[in-house]
């Protein structure tokens, strides 16, 4: 299991790579169980999403 140290580091590479199927079924353990990396996985949600935004505008 991994700890939040590594989920954290996790979720910050998914911005700049696809992880790999051991990396995303190991993270979404950690966040079944974890409450503060899912309020972690919002915020990058929120960062990929408003960057998403600012590169291609929605017509
Ligand atoms: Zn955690």
């Amino acid at each position: 299991m991994m700890n939040c140290k590594e989920a954290t580091q996790l979720l910050s590479q998914g911005q700049e790579r696809t992880l790999t199927l051991v990396e995303r079924l190991g993270l979404k353990l950690h966040l079944l169980i974890c409450k503060g990396c899912r309020a972690s996985e919002r915020h990058f949600d929120f960062l990929r999403t408003a960057a998403r935004r600012i590169g291609s505008p929605e017509p």
